[in-house]
């Protein structure tokens, strides 16, 4: 064979290669358009985190704005292997809240990212869907808190607040369940960076598994608590993973953000995580940040 030849052989070789690379093997949508968030920035972000683990081509469905009207917005959830949720804001129709629940229920992933567990406080299947959620006027009616308590996770029905944090800080995630496919690997403890660490969270805890938390200290504005971070709810036959970190582009730099939504989105759209842990991820001591 020719030299010249041989060259584009590899040439054509490596073409295929490229091709095979580019093509990732699930769809993603990121559901926007309201949020008392910056969804408007956190959203590419949310959108660039996923494609670069390889593994999802990502669209964006954008609601109308609050107070318009929202009768046309029914995006289709079932064309996609997973859902992710940006959005806190104007009650969806009837019918693309079925979708929605039809979609979960028949097997489809479901993110739940940061303020979207405000969301929806008076959807029934969405609150069960999540977990546990706050805010947006739910009261101790939504459910109970869940605690780690003596080396496991119990059910606390004291009275109190439905969603609350102190200021931001840097806080360490405690992984709960280290044999879940997205924590499995994973160091048993590991920095975030500044951000507010979410608490109080209740809800009807269904079907739910913690994977990790994090301690809240009083004298810091929180419960004095390990409250969960990181967890995932069986809704159906579909996966939902709840992640409550990353409230500005910011605090999405930081890997533990960045590897677990990874990781969360992949075993929520196909109950499996092929992807190895990332060797920048944080120590128990030290956060990490990607710029
Ligand atoms: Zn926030």
């Amino acid at each position: 064979m020719s030299l010249k030849k041989l060259s584009w052989m590899l040439i054509a070789v490596t073409l295929l290669a490229v091709q095979a690379q580019a093509a990732p093997p699930y769809k993603a949508l990121i559901v926007d358009g309201q949020n008392a968030h910056d969804w408007k920035n956190t959203t590419p972000v949310l959108k660039k985190i996923l494609e670069e683990s390889g593994l999802f081509a990502v669209e964006v469905a954008t609601s109308p704005a609050k107070g318009q009207d929202l009768s046309g917005f029914r995006p289709k959830f079932v064309a996609y292997d997973v859902i992710v949720s940006n959005y806190q804001g104007d009650d969806w129709p009837a019918e693309t809240r079925a979708d929605l629940v039809e979609y979960v229920q028949r097997g489809g992933g479901l993110v739940i990212y940061h303020f979207a567990c405000a969301a929806f406080p008076k959807w029934k299947e969405y609150n069960e869907m999540m977990g546990l959620g706050g805010w947006g006027g739910r009261t101790e009616k939504a459910g109970a808190y869940l605690r780690w308590k003596d080396g496991k996770i119990v059910r606390d029905n004291s009275p109190g607040k439905t969603g609350a944090h102190g200021p931001a800080q840097p806080f360490q995630i405690v992984v709960r369940e280290p044999n879940h496919p997205i924590t499995k690997g994973l160091p048993p403890a590991f920095m975030h960076v500044t951000d507010e660490l979410y608490g109080w969270l209740r809800g009807p805890g269904k079907n739910l598994t913690v994977l990790a938390t994090a301690f809240a200290p009083k004298e810091k504005g929180g419960a004095d608590e390990h409250e969960p971070i990181l967890f995932t709810v069986e809704f159906g036959k579909g996966r939902v993973f709840f992640d409550a970190l990353g409230h500005q582009p910011e605090q999405l730099k930081s890997v533990s953000f960045i590897a677990t939504l990874q990781r969360g989105a992949e075993w929520a759209a196909t109950g499996r995580v092929t992807q190895k842990v990332p060797a920048d991820f944080p120590t128990a001591d030290k956060a990490a940040v990607r710029e």
